[in-house]
């Protein structure tokens, strides 16, 4: 049976194709800060990683902080505030943050633990197409809002969001107000897929990941603004400029900054591609009637909202995992939400029900995520599989919901 990928928001299959590139770093194993030779060879290599990173996001080299993945470039960002908090002299003002309902877990959970530490934490609202309104977030500001976080693509829904819109009425608010108010942006979902510039973007500082556009697991970036006053709460190493210690992990950079190049040299023939298929995948699912696409709005013709890369949708009543299992046992692999999520069923719902998409939808929703490899051929395959399995399971999950019917006992279980 053939095996088809369509989970590449979770992770991407590795660029195969760059293996040759790749050897070209291979045999260095110098440390970057050293100054002997195998040093400066090293700290080449970063160097021009960093230069590559910074062309591919339009921020210079010296905005480009390499870290483990998005996940420590979120916490980074979260966790200076609570750094600057506990050291300033006028403690009993309890600074504010707000963060879109949508976010990712990797900023999500240090928000939490920020509201636990004497921060007021307070949630922008998505409308109903998964789309945090810039005055969602305006009517949230006040003299104490330190920090606004909002991602770019929603890793659900795929929704786009206004990131350079509610910057520039963020940054007239603070203006108006004489403070200042730091705006970071998850940029992992958009990065290699959707064009972005920092500098147009206007955002304080972007969190990037190198494994969702072909290249290794455990490497990513944190873009900062230069001249951005922030203190991060790691130290013991003078590495990224101060800014995040620890030996640089060379060989990953060295992929990750290629396969990034390789992304954004062909990111439009490549959108073109998915924008075609993911249309093609609606229109499909449009015919299969117990199939509703989440958010409902979501059309083929809405290309400026929604990433094509990214699709969710729901067979109500027929939980998330039974299809995720189902289609597994045909060879396509698809998501039933966010992968950091999956081992919460009430956290893997966060983002759909903050969206206001009711909760007996919301645990139906699966995630479909395709990349620059995925072919036509494996979509209609996946359609077709779904066409043929939704019958079966949405019979079973009706008989299994109606009280009194034997098979109930399952659920008590
Ligand atoms: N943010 C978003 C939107 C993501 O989809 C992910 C990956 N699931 C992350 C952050 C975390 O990235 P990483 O795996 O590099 O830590």
């Amino acid at each position: 049976m053939a095996k088809i990928y369509l989970d590449w928001a979770s992770t991407s299959p590795p660029l195969f194709s760059m293996q040759k590139e790749l050897q070209q770093s291979a045999h260095l194993f110098g440390n970057p800060s050293s100054i002997h030779t195998y040093g400066s060879e090293a700290e080449k290599a970063l160097s021009d990683a960093r230069r590559l990173i910074g062309e591919c996001t339009d921020a210079s080299p010296e905005e480009v902080i390499f870290t483990s993945g998005a996940t420590e470039a979120n916490n980074m960002i979260a966790f200076s505030f609570l750094k600057k908090h506990l050291f300033s002299p006028a403690r009993e003002e309890r600074p504010q943050i707000i963060i879109s309902g949508i976010e990712h877990a990797s900023l999500w959970e240090p928000a939490e633990t920020l509201s636990k530490t004497g921060f007021d934490v307070f949630v922008a609202a998505a409308d109903s197409s998964g789309i945090i309104q810039p005055k969602a977030v305006i009517s949230l500001c006040t003299p104490r809002t330190v920090a606004v976080f909002c991602m770019l693509v929603n890793n659900e829904t795929g929704a786009i969001q206004p990131v350079k819109e509610i910057v520039s009425a963020v940054k007239q608010w603070a203006a108006q107000h004489s403070t200042t108010i730091h705006v970071h942006t998850d940029a992992v979902q958009a990065f290699g897929k959707l064009w972005f510039s920092f500098r147009d973007l206007g955002a304080d500082s972007a969190a990037l990941s190198a494994h969702k556009t072909g290249g290794p697991k455990g490497v990513g970036a944190l873009l900062l603004k230069k001249k951005t006053a922030i203190d991060f709460l790691y130290c013991g190493g003078g590495q990224e400029n101060k800014r995040r210690p620890g030996t640089e992990n060379l060989n990953a950079i060295c992929f990750f900054a290629r396969t990034a190049k390789k992304r954004i040299t062909n990111l439009e023939d490549n959108l073109r591609k998915a924008r075609s298929m993911m249309d093609m995948v609606i229109t499909q699912l449009s015919r299969i009637d117990e199939v509703v696409l989440v958010p409902a709005s979501r059309k083929p013709s809405l290309q400026s909202l929604y990433s094509p890369y990214i699709l969710s949708l729901a067979i109500v009543p027929v939980p998330s995992e039974v299809i995720v299992r189902s289609l597994d046992e045909h060879g396509i692999a698809v998501s039933a939400g966010s992968a950091c999520n999956l081992k919460s069923r009430k956290k893997q719902r966060r983002v759909l029900l903050a969206m206001n998409i009711d909760s007996t939808t919301a645990e139906s929703a699966i995630r479909i995520s395709i990349g620059p490899e995925t072919t036509v051929q494996e979509l209609h395959s996946f359609t077709s599989t779904l066409q043929k399995i939704v019958p079966l399971h949405l019979h079973l999950a009706k008989r299994i919901r109606q009280p009194g019917k034997k098979s109930s006992s399952i659920r008590s279980k």
